[in-house]
């Protein structure tokens, strides 16, 4: 096992990170830019290191920068948390190149599957069920108008690079397509660094539907179900549960054993996660996600399991600790995500916190790095905090809900939480009935 670990991250992730660490009686080394010297997770780590200025470039994305972070604190291994590096297979090449262990797959892993286009042939060819689409890359206009007759509009553009929302854009008719695909293609490069995109019929009533899988990296992996994460503003994700309330155990069973396999046949190691849109009792594939989500609370609390633990074993060379019959759910939980942002347009709102008070109580999980007297820096993403609860089923995990958002204060910066008391006035969220588009239309009814 690793005596030191480094986190490549900052916020209530890399507390997530260090907690584990210190159940495991392994050393944790925090990484910080300057903006970010009084924040928690620098606090909180055994050790920390200033790896440079505010910019996430010169900082959490440096690569450098971290590495001479590691040889300076003699740390073993690097845990990457979501965003940032964690699915940079550059980052995880040079770690390897430099004997650091990289908390997650392996380089060839993040690769084919941080490219949409391969990840979607590799999936197909492991039986898992794809959105039906163009068979790679789309070169120009014409070829992609010929598949949006082909297909039936409407149908998405998306950057196969693309990520978090971007790259991604729906044409509803021909007329619509030459927009759509130059802006798809616009952004992609923009983002990405890379223009080539890649064409989906586009699914009009879906929920998202994703399954946690882990694997040891020996051809061994289990399913841990499946969390629904239909409730998204601009593609991103709001409000996420476990298990998935319109999800049968057959069903479950058979996609998760799906998922299983697929990521045994390629030796993955360590948390992934398959993403599907669910339509009429159908899954199709859209993309995997090779890192611990920002939303795997939920999956930890209704199985009981701590995935960071379990991605350091594995990291480590040791088995997984469970096996898929030993994983057997227990209850409903539910996560949802506190921004500090401005209702009614989401716009960000940093600034210093002058009161915080966090929920407690059975069931009741904050994972936050925010005190009392913290200044959010303008610099980084606007998620502040993730309140998860645990119910013995769905309405008491929604009551729960309710009653910690009732104890729960942030003052100082305005936040998403008067968005959550308002949603859970909705019939829609007791009864579970949404898609992917549900929220975008409520905020229109609501906000205009
Ligand atoms: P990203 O990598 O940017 O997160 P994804 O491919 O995971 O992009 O898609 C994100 C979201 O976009 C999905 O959860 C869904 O809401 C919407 N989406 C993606 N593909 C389709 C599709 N074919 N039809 C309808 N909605 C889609």
């Amino acid at each position: 096992m690793f005596d030191k670990i480094l986190i490549a991250n900052r916020g209530e992730i890399a507390l997530r990170v260090i907690r584990a660490c210190r159940e495991m009686g392994i050393k944790s080394v925090a990484v910080h830019s300057t903006a970010d010297a009084d924040a928690m997770h620098v606090r909180m780590a055994d050790e920390s290191i200033c790896i440079g200025p505010p910019s996430a470039t010169q900082s959490y994305l440096s690569i450098p920068a971290i590495i001479s972070a590691c040889e300076i604190t003699g740390a073993q291994a690097v845990h990457p948390g979501y965003g940032f590096l964690s699915e940079n297979a550059n980052f995880v090449q040079i770690l390897e190149d430099h004997d650091l262990t990289f908390i997650g797959p392996s380089s060839d892993h993040i690769r084919v599957m941080g490219d949409k286009i391969t990840a979607k042939d590799t999936m197909k060819d492991l039986g898992v069920p794809c959105v039906p689409g163009s068979p790679g890359g789309v070169p120009d206009l014409a070829a992609a108008k010929q598949i949006g007759e082909d297909f039936g509009y409407p149908v998405i553009i998306k950057a196969t690079a693309g990520g978090g929302g971007k790259g991604m854009k729906v044409a509803e008719s021909a007329e619509d397509m030459e927009k759509a695909f130059m802006t798809a293609r616009a952004e992609g490069k923009s983002n990405f660094g890379n223009d080539e995109v890649y064409i989906e019929k586009y699914l009009t009533t879906p929920r998202h539907i994703e399954v946690q899988v882990f694997g040891d990296g020996k051809g061994n992996a289990v399913h841990l179900a499946e969390r629904d994460c239909s409730l998204q503003r601009r593609h991103q994700k709001v409000f996420e549960e476990a298990p998935g309330p319109c999800i049968s155990a057959e069903e479950r069973a058979q996609i998760g054993k799906i998922c299983a396999d697929a990521v045994a046949g390629i030796n993955y190691i360590g948390a992934g996660t398959v993403e599907f849109l669910y339509e009429k009792g159908e899954f199709f594939f859209i993309e995997m996600n090779t890192r611990l989500q920002v939303e795997h609370p939920v999956t930890e609390s209704i199985f009981g399991v701590d995935l960071v633990r379990e991605q350091i074993r594995v990291a480590a060379g040791l088995p997984m600790s469970f096996t898929q019959d030993d994983l057997v759910i227990n209850g409903h939980s539910i996560e949802v995500r506190i921004n500090a942002e401005r209702l009614p347009n989401f716009a960000p709102c940093p600034g210093k916190i002058t009161q915080y008070h966090a929920p407690g109580g059975l069931g009741v999980r904050m994972d936050s790095a925010l005190y009392d007297g913290y200044s959010i820096p303008p610099y980084y993403d606007s998620l502040i905090a993730k309140l998860i609860v645990h119910g013995r089923d769905r309405p008491e995990a929604m009551a729960r809900l309710q009653r910690a958002l009732g104890e729960l204060i942030v003052d100082g910066v305005d936040t998403t939480i008067p968005l959550f008391h308002a949603l859970l006035e909705e019939e829609d969220l007791h009864t579970g009935d949404f898609n992917i588009h549900w929220l975008e239309d409520w905020l229109d009814r609501t906000y205009g």
